[in-house]
C-alpha cells in the first residue's frame, strides 16, 4: 500500500497568513503544511481522503491522473472546499466522482456545492459528485474501508481502516481531527500496521488532541507505527520528532510511505520551494522485520529505512540532513 501525504497541516496552514513565527518562516520543508489530505494507493485503486482547499495543487504535485473515489471525513472547510476540482477526474474518466461520507457530511456538502446539484446545463463548470452515505464497510476497488466514528469536539468525524480486499496485506488507518476515540473505535483499530493520528499542537484544544494526548491514544491503538498530521505551526518538526516515542512521528507534506507489498503507481517527481525531487527523494519506506514487507523490499533497491529508533527517517529534499544517498541506506540496511 502506498500513502502520499498531500497535506498535514491545520485549518490555517502553515506557514499562516501573516505569521512570523520560526516554525512558519522555517526553512526545513517539513515544516510547510498544506491543509490535511491523504492518497492511498493498492494495486490499481486509487483514493484520496478529503479535498481542502489546495487538492489541485496537491493532486497536480503528486501527479494523481486518476482516482476511483474520494472520502470524507467531515465538512469543516479545510477537508472539503477543493471538491469542485473533481471536474478534472470527471473529464478525463467521463463520469462522476463516488463522494463517500456520514449523511452529516454529505447534507452539508449538498449545502455548500448546491450549484453542483441544480438542474442545468453540465458544460466543464460543474463538478460531477456521486454521493454515497456511509452506512457501513464498504468496498472501493482493491480495497476494504472499515468507517468509525469519533468525537471532533462536539461534532462527529469519520476515521478510515483501510485493508486490500482480497485478504492479508497491510493494514492502514487515517484519523484526522479527532479528540476523542470511542472504546469501541480503539478495539476496531488493532492490529495496525501504521495508524495516522490528528496531533494539533502542544496544548489542549477543544476540538483536536494535543500532542501528548495524540501520543497516549497511540500508545492505547498501539499500531506498529504512528504518524501524526493536522499540526499548527506550534510544531517544529525536528524538535517534536525527537520528543516522541519510539515508532512515532509527525508525517509531512509530499511523505510517501510503502506499506507491504508491490504498487504499481508509476514514478513520480515533485516541485518542493522551487527544486525538483525525483520520487526516490520522499520515499519513506517502514520497514517490517516480520518480513511481510519482503515484496516491496525486493522490487525496490531504493528504499529508505526506519529503523524504528523514533523518528520516521524520511526524505523530504536536499536541504534535510536525514536525506541519504540510496545507496548508502541501502549499504546501511
Ligand atoms: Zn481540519
Ligand atoms: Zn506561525
Ligand atoms: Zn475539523
Amino acid at each position: 500500500m502506498r500513502l502520499t501525504f498531500l497535506g498535514t497541516g491545520t485549518s490555517h496552514g502553515v506557514p499562516m497568513i501573516g505569521c512570523r513565527c520560526a516554525v512558519c518562516t522555517s526553512s526545513d520543508p517539513r515544516n510547510h503544511r498544506r491543509r490535511a489530505s491523504i492518497l492511498v494507493e493498492w494495486r490499481e485503486t486509487v483514493i484520496v481522503v478529503d479535498t481542502g482547499p489546495e487538492f489541485r495543487l496537491q493532486a497536480i504535485d503528486a501527479r494523481v491522473d486518476r482516482l476511483d473515489a474520494v472520502l470524507l471525513t467531515h465538512a469543516h472547510s479545510d477537508h472539503v472546499m477543493g471538491l469542485d476540482d473533481v471536474r478534472a477526474f470527471n473529464i478525463s474518466q467521463s463520469g462522476a466522482m463516488p463522494v463517500y461520507g456520514s449523511d452529516e457530511t454529505l447534507a452539508e456538502v449538498r449545502h455548500r456545492f448546491a450549484y453542483a446539484f441544480r438542474e442545468g446545463p453540465l458544460g466543464g463548470g460543474k463538478p460531477q459528485l456521486d454521493l454515497r452515505e456511509i452506512a457501513g464497510p464498504f468496498t472501493v476497488g482493491d480495497l476494504d474501508v472499515v468507517p468509525l466514528e469519533l468525537r471532533h469536539g462536539p461534532g462527529v468525524v469519520t476515521a478510515f481502516r483501510f485493508s486490500p480486499h482480497d485478504g492479508g496485506g497491510p493494514a492502514f488507518a487515517y484519523a484526522t481531527d479527532t479528540n476523542g476515540v470511542p472504546e469501541a473505535a480503539v478495539e476496531a483499530l488493532g492490529g495496525l500496521d501504521l495508524l495516522v493520528l490528528d496531533a494539533l499542537g502542544p496544548g489542549p484544544h477543544p476540538t483536536h488532541y494535543s500532542i501528548a494526548e495524540a501520543v497516549a491514544m497511540a500508545g492505547r491503538i498501539s499500531a506498529r507505527r504512528t504518524l501524526f498530521t493536522h499540526m499548527s505551526h506550534a510544531l517544529d518538526h525536528e524538535a517534536t520528532c525527537a520528543s516522541l516515542p519510539p515508532g512515532m512521528a509527525l508525517a509531512f507534506d509530499r511523505q510517501v510511505v510503502l506499506l507491504g507489498g508491490r504498487v504499481h503507481p508509476p514514478q513520480r517527481s515533485a516541485s518542493v520551494g522551487g527544486l525538483e525531487y525525483s520520487d526516490n527523494d520522499w520515499r519513506t519506506l517502514l520497514d517490517d522485520e516480520a518480513g511481510d514487507l519482503a515484496n516491496a523490499a525486493t522490487d525496490d533497491p531504493r528504499r529508505v529505512i526506519d529503523h524504528g529508533g523514533g523518528q520516521v527517517e524520511g526524505a523530504v529534499g536536499r536541504t534535510a540532513a536525514s536525506l541519504r544517498s540510496p545507496d548508502e541506506l541501502h549499504r546501511r540496511a
